[in-house]
């Protein structure tokens, strides 16, 4: 049935009698399926297409109606500068006055909650817990943000949360059942109509989570199971289906064109505004923008008798004209405050100081820049990354020692949204052109880089700068840092970029013409991919022995365990140190500590060939490939060892024994580790302050919220 859907909305209806409760407990149970209210009233058919209405006559139920409040994708808890300035205290008022108004709201959430902002790298979005809670939020689905610190983060976030959080089509793997502990549908009888909603997400963001783990996820098509569990809520007597969605405009489009069954389709993702009707089937679809800006009122009213709800959709933007709501901003001025004392504490330690300085970022290679593009470039799951050096704001050199959550908000003071870009060879180079046509101006757009390196001559004119030949990819994951393979001009990269390069800022026009393989709102934020990396050294630092992390943070301790052995070892050159650290000082023993910190260095990824410094590279460069050489050799001894006869009681004798006893011992790698101590513990926020033992699990640091994030 379709729903009768009114295009614009006239800014009020009758208010709606008072219902029994407020959405409590009795009112509002989270439904695992086959579970719905039994109530009589469920036996009043939603769809009799009044062929016996005499049969039922006593039942049929006069007219009824029901306000929907709904809104999604919050980042920031307080307002912004413009109009509408949103905040989550001046939406906490709307819909509270709606509330004493007695139209008694059902809100509903469409997800993106506990990141992408500063409070959320320094909380990890424990604030949006008593926000969304005091908004009086009923039901929401999730989005791919509320990922952004791993599972057990989110596990422990909505556990918190006086509302189910829902999504029908991502199982887990081993269990079948929905993953992260979601709901797949959600009931309630609300002033006398049977709702149903259910959870529904799309596989393009799900595809790009950089803190979970997806080979656990089982992804099922939105359509074929919106269209299945929405015709069991139906059969269950729902006679208002509602879809809760975080997924593409196009793709909610979709699901409303292809499931008639649901009434209306609620969604999030999208940071625009959309209030639509959507043939053929004449269900509304309504995303209501982000940052607490808008919020959609939607009155549904039902005939009596049984027929097709009308939905009668109205924006509400969240000027600054409306009050805070006293309550709310109290929770907003909490973390604010909060956030200030975050400030001072210390995230990481460093072994090298860190060059922030303008006259560095924009002009040469920094070690600063190196660091922040390794984390970045293996959190995007790129090949290239490439930042424009005026990201990097502190201006300063941060000494060694403890860094502090300031030091980071100085040198990475914004958002920065991640686009994964794919590039061909040429465009990467046109690219790096750019970044050095400026020099040696301190433009912003000198790039510092991950997995790729280059020479440029800054005597030749801008645009032919990047010495042919010069540009390689180096293959971060490689046992041997010093491998680099000859860019191809025709060959496709994934190359990470911020979305304000994306865009062709800066003068990197190319970008335009690059495909979007991962878009911003799915990207993983820089200040994001720091924080969990930072997270992720002090889980290794707690958990050396006894745990295994996500891909990632297994990826960092492996890095750093494979090169233990490979001291960095000094070496001199002019007026400053250079230090050879193998795994680029990403995460390293500390020395004094026995914990992990970093150490990155300059290490000759952006050589200025007319610099002071190009006769120091050319020397490196040439003892790096003759180590390079070295390995290969081991390589292929080790092959050809290999190729002989396995059981070693055979009677085929080994060609050369006295080369075997020569060999060294491989330097230990971190996947020898025996496997049967090992705890599967996903995700870099995984939750280190709060697990207890090695036989903590996801479930037990959510039970234990006590020494909250705060
Ligand atoms: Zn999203």
């Amino acid at each position: 049935m379709g729903a009768g859907c009114a295009k614009e909305a006239p800014a009020s209806t009758a208010p709606t009698p008072e219902p029994k409760r407020e959405g409590g407990d009795s009112t509002a149970t989270s439904t695992p399926r086959g579970n719905a209210p039994t109530e009589s009233a469920l036996a009043a058919s939603p769809t009799p297409p009044a062929a016996k209405p005499s049969l039922t006559p006593a039942a049929a139920p006069g007219p009824r109606s029901l306000t929907i409040a709904h809104f999604n994708d919050v980042y920031l808890i307080e307002p912004g500068q413009r109009e509408p300035v949103g905040g989550a205290a001046r939406l906490a008022t709307k819909v509270k006055e709606l509330k004493s108004q007695g139209e008694n709201p059902l809100v509903l959430f469409s997800g993106d909650a506990y990141n992408p902002s500063l409070m959320s790298t320094m909380t990890m979005g424990a604030q949006m817990v008593p926000v969304l809670n005091e908004i009086g939020v009923h039901c929401s689905c999730m989005g791919n943000h509320d990922f952004d610190y791993g599972l057990p983060n989110l596990l422990k976030l909505n556990a918190q949360c006086k509302f189910p959080w829902l999504m029908a089509n991502v199982l887990d793997r081993a269990s079948g059942k929905p993953y992260a502990d979601a709901a797949p549908t959600w009931t309630t009888e609300w002033n006398g109509i049977k709702v149903g909603v259910v959870g529904l997400v799309e596989e393009e963001w799900l595809e790009t989570l950089g803190a979970v783990n997806t080979a656990e996820m089982q992804y099922q098509d939105f359509v074929t199971v919106g269209r299945k569990l929405a015709a069991e809520l139906k059969a269950d007597g729902a006679e208002l289906l509602i879809a809760l969605t975080h997924m593409r405009e196009p793709n909610d489009r979709k699901l409303a064109a292809e499931v008639p069954e649901f009434h209306l389709i609620l969604g999030g993702h999208d940071h625009h505004y959309v209030s639509a009707c959507v043939e053929p089937h004449n269900n509304l679809l309504v995303k209501s923008g982000t940052d607490f800006r808008d919020l959609s009122v939607v009155r549904v009213e039902l005939p009596g008798g049984g027929g097709a709800p009308k939905l009668t959709p109205e924006r509400i933007p969240i000027v600054s004209a409306v009050p805070e709501d006293p309550a709310t901003k109290a929770i907003v001025d909490e973390y604010m405050k909060l956030m200030g004392e975050k400030m001072d504490e210390v995230v990481v330690e460093t072994l090298e100081p860190l060059d922030g300085r303008f006259q560095t970022v924009r002009t040469k290679e920094s070690n600063l820049g190196n660091f922040v593009c390794d984390v970045w470039r293996k959190a995007a799951g790129a090949d290239i990354a490439i930042l424009n050096g005026g990201s990097l704001r502190s201006d300063a050199v941060h000494p060694a020692g403890q860094l502090k959550a300031r030091d980071w908000v100085a040198i990475l003071p914004m958002i920065d949204e991640t686009v994964v870009l794919e590039c061909t060879g040429a465009q990467v180079v046109e690219a790096l052109e750019n970044g050095v046509s400026q020099w040696p101006k301190l433009e912003g757009r000198f790039p510092q880089v991950s997995g790729v390196k280059f020479k440029f001559d800054p005597s030749k004119p801008a645009g032919a700068r990047v010495v042919p030949g010069s540009v390689y990819i180096t293959d971060f994951d490689d046992t041997v840092d010093d491998e680099k393979t000859p860019i191809q001009m025709d060959k496709k990269y994934r190359v990470a970029v911020k979305e304000y390069l994306a865009k062709g800022k800066d003068g990197f026009d190319v970008f335009m013409d690059c495909k979007v393989l991962v878009d911003a709102e799915a990207g993983v934020a820089l200040p994001t991919a720091l924080k969990n990396h930072f997270v992720t050294l002090g889980v290794l630092s707690k958990w050396d022995q006894h745990v295994t992390l996500s891909p990632l943070a297994q990826f960092w301790k492996q890095r750093s365990k494979t090169h233990h052995s490979l001291d960095p070892n000094g070496s001199a050159h002019g007026d400053s140190e250079r230090k050879r650290v193998h795994n680029h000082g990403v995460a390293v023993h500390n020395p004094s500590g026995g914990g992990y910190c970093i150490q990155p260095v300059v290490e000759g990824r952006i050589v200025n060939i007319r610099g002071e410094d190009a006769e120091f590279w050319e020397k490196e460069e040439k003892e790096a490939e003759e180590r390079v050489g070295q390995s290969m050799r081991r390589a292929q001894e080790d092959a050809q060892e290999q190729q002989e006869p396995q059981q070693p009681t055979a009677s085929v004798p080994k060609a050369a024994p006295q080369e075997d006893e020569e060999k060294a011992e491989p330097l230990q790698r971190a996947e020898e580790a025996p496997e049967d101590e090992v705890l599967e513990l996903e995700g870099p926020g995984a939750g280190y302050d709060e697990v207890e033992g090695p036989a903590a699990s996801g479930a037990a640091a959510r039970d234990d919220d006590d020494d909250d994030v705060l």
